[in-house]
């Protein structure tokens, strides 16, 4: 068994086309507008909500004579009112690697405004079994001792079953049918990969729930590292979530503005 750690990895945020929204502005009349947001995915969602006004300037809508200056101001106001369709233009991507199958298992019952991609058990064989060890089992000698005699037996029966299924040197078809029916005895707990793509509604919602006390402490750990990389990349979106520390070492990630 080897002992892993799960990592969170931002593999890609919004990123404004100037030329474009430079050519959108001129069309719309609002060639002066201007904002202080800290990244393209915050310039990118106060855009979207003024086009719906044309609230960009005082009078460019008749109907609409004062304006929200600034970005911490305007999107503190969609967060206020729960404008939440808003913010579902930004999107990032994360890698969580060496996350278990119960994690993944748990991140995928969230459906809205989400894209997945999950590295294969029928594709990838299993040889040496990753594991997070939780810490009531890590922090105690004799529970550790079972669950690593319970990996090592899994380790072992992958390696059997290979050898009397005959896999070597078989077409990778075959190697694909035989992979699948061996992964039926991974455990739970074996790390894993997977791609995710969220909105920052979604990911707004997910941080809120997936940190909660009741929650499961891996998707804890990790939506608690997700959470910590959000208030970074973009403050006037995430900038209400708190920190709360938990008897376990985690934190529940409370907003100010729940389920927008
Ligand atoms: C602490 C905790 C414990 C849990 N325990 C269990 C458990 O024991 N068993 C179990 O099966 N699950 C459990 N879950 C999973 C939970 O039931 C949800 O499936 C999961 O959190 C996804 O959240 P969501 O339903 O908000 O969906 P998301 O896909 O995250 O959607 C976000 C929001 O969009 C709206 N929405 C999405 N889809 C629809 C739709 N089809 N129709 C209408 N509105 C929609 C809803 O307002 C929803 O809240 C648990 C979750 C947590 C956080």
């Amino acid at each position: 068994m080897k002992q892993v750690e799960p990592h969170v990895f931002l593999l890609a945020r919004p990123a404004i086309n100037d030329e474009g929204l430079a050519a959108y502005l001129r069309a719309v009349g609002a060639t002066g507008w201007g904002t202080d947001a800290p990244s393209g995915a915050e310039k990118l969602v106060e855009v979207a909500g003024r086009s719906c006004y044309r609230s960009f300037e005082p009078g460019l809508n008749p109907n609409v004579t004062r304006i929200r200056e600034g970005s911490k101001t305007y999107l503190e106001n969609i967060l206020n009112v729960k404008h939440g369709s808003v913010i579902e233009h930004a999107s990032w991507t994360f890698a969580f690697f060496n996350v278990s199958r119960v994690f993944t298992h748990e991140l995928v019952r969230h459906r809205a405004g989400t894209a997945i991609s999950q590295e294969s058990l029928r594709f990838v064989r299993l040889t040496e079994v990753g594991m997070w060890v939780p810490p009531e089992i890590r922090d105690n000698p004799e529970a550790l001792a079972i669950f690593e005699e319970a990996v090592a037996k899994t380790e072992e029966a992958q390696q059997r079953l290979a050898e009397v299924l005959g896999i070597e040197g078989r077409p990778f078809h075959e190697k694909k049918v035989l992979t699948s029916a061996m992964r039926r005895v991974a455990p739970d707990g074996v790390a894993t990969t997977i791609i995710w793509t969220a909105n920052a509604r979604t990911l707004r919602w997910v941080i809120e729930a997936r940190t909660e006390p009741g929650a499961e402490v891996e998707i804890r750990m990790v939506f608690g590292k997700v959470a910590d990389i959000m208030k970074k990349e973009a403050p006037h979106l995430f900038g209400d979530f708190t920190p709360i520390p938990l008897p376990d070492g985690t934190c529940q990630w409370k907003p100010e503005h729940s389920k927008v």
